[in-house]
């Protein structure tokens, strides 16, 4: 299996070389030539099985193959269930039950355990750097804690994310050290981007990264849309439609590959905040970029949703692309309508995220639609405290293995918008 950039000025490469670089050196995203088929008819019992049997085709010529099995039982070792919610044939899939409790966990664990895999035992450690507004970087932090070969350098913006956030970047000690910047996350952004382009930086230390874009960070993401699916269709003969809270589009992409292999996903509808440069580019614009809008949904908070390029590539024309979704906006005020209403009309208290697709399923069944629909739940509400109990009017407990880190003491380090300060952390 040979993997291609979108751009395509890159040589087809192998999938060790595209999990290793990240992005294709013609800046464009990786992508595998084909969607090779799996027959998804008998659902696995466990997740991490039915991982290895939506990764494996991938994997056929990979150094690590054999340790495929090892990486996705330790990847994908907690549980996405299918809640079912109040109303017929509505459904959650809760991807919170990680480390850091958002669907990010098993991407990071899945690329670090790769990446870690991948190694020569005998070269100098690689330093992760990482720069976030919150999710991302604690998932990447849990992911390569204590990992041999690794250390790991998160660069956030100071004060721009929420106190529990801050406490789950700071919290990991050992190989992970947190930075808090005198600045923007687009800051944060540009200094890791100018730490991963200085040559002679890089010729002193090995840097590595982990950002969404990575093929390591797509592809296992299928794997919990694949046995969703297939558990829902040899329960109900039918196809499961999926809504997916989006930002950057990776866990949309990732239901799109599922379904490109043969897994039982029917449509798959984007949630969006008040970033709307998705909704407007399905309903006929032309793709255009917008700079970013802060919104209670703050991990959705993506002007320039970098995997539009690989579902563009997946289509022969735009008007192909869009045939093929439908992308809706939600702004803060109905973020926050439905947070508040969802124990009593659901059954459950969404994050902020996840609301966005509770209300694209509220608008679908007041439309007529009868069809079965899952609402990916992308992170507990817990994580977004400040925002969700005053709404639903009572705590909300988090969940055991983010209770651990919330009890773990953090630490983190001041540091200017400095890109010369950075280059000492990281050459030190
Ligand atoms: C990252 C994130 C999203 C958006 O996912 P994309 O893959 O970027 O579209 C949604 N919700 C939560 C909680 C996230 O952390």
């Amino acid at each position: 299996m040979k993997f291609l950039s979108t751009r395509g000025k890159t040589p087809a490469t192998c999938i060790d070389a595209a999990l290793v670089a990240g992005l294709a050196p013609d800046g464009g995203l990786y992508v595998p030539e084909t969607f090779p088929p799996v027959n998804f008819s008998t659902p696995s019992t466990s997740l991490a099985d039915t991982a290895l049997r939506t990764l494996s085709p991938y994997f056929v010529d990979s150094s690590i193959r054999d340790r495929l099995e090892a990486i996705c039982a330790t990847a994908f070792s907690f549980d996405a269930p299918l809640r079912p919610l109040n109303g017929s044939g509505d459904h959650l899939l809760e991807l919170f039950h990680g480390p850091t409790a958002a669907f990010k966990d098993y991407a990071a664990r899945f690329l670090a355990g790769s990446l870690e895999a991948l190694r020569d035992p005998d070269a100098p450690p690689t330093t992760i750097l990482v720069a976030t507004s919150g999710d991302t970087g604690a998932a990447v932090a849990a992911a390569f804690h204590r990992r041999t070969g690794f250390n790991v350098v998160i660069l956030y913006p100071d004060g721009k994310v929420s106190p529990r956030q801050a406490h789950g970047l700071g919290c990991w000690g050992d190989n992970v050290r947190a930075f808090r910047v005198e600045g923007s996350f687009d800051d944060c952004q540009s200094l890791a981007k100018r730490a991963l382009s200085d040559e002679a930086l890089r010729a002193q230390v090995r840097l590595g990264s982990a950002n969404s874009i990575s093929l390591g960070r797509l592809l296992p993401q299928a794997a919990y849309y694949a046995h969703a699916a297939s558990h829902f269709h040899a329960a109900h003969g039918e196809a499961l439609n999926v809504i997916v809270p989006t930002g950057n589009l990776g866990n949309a992409c990732a239901a799109f590959v599922a379904r490109r292999m043969g897994a039982p996903v029917g449509e798959i509808r984007l949630a969006c905040n008040a970033n709307d440069t998705l909704p407007h580019y399905f309903s006929g614009a032309d793709y255009a970029a917008q700079s970013t809008r802060a919104t209670l949904a703050n991990a959705m908070d993506v002007g320039a949703p970098s995997n539009f390029e690989r579902l563009r590539h997946w289509h022969a024309s735009d008007a192909e692309l869009r045939a093929g979704f439908v992308a809706q906006s939600i702004d803060d005020a109905t973020i926050r309508d439905t947070i508040r209403n969802s124990p009593a009309r659901h059954g459950v208290v969404p994050c902020p995220h996840t609301a966005t697709g509770l209300k694209l399923l509220e608008d679908l069944r007041a439309a007529g639609d009868t069809r079965p629909w899952a609402v990916v739940a992308t992170a507990h509400p817990s994580k977004f405290e400040t925002i969700v109990e005053p709404l639903v009017g009572h705590e909300v407990t988090p969940p055991p293995a983010l209770a651990a880190s919330l009890a773990a003491p953090a630490e983190s380090f001041a540091l200017g918008n400095d890109y010369d300060a950075l280059r000492q952390v990281l050459a030190g």
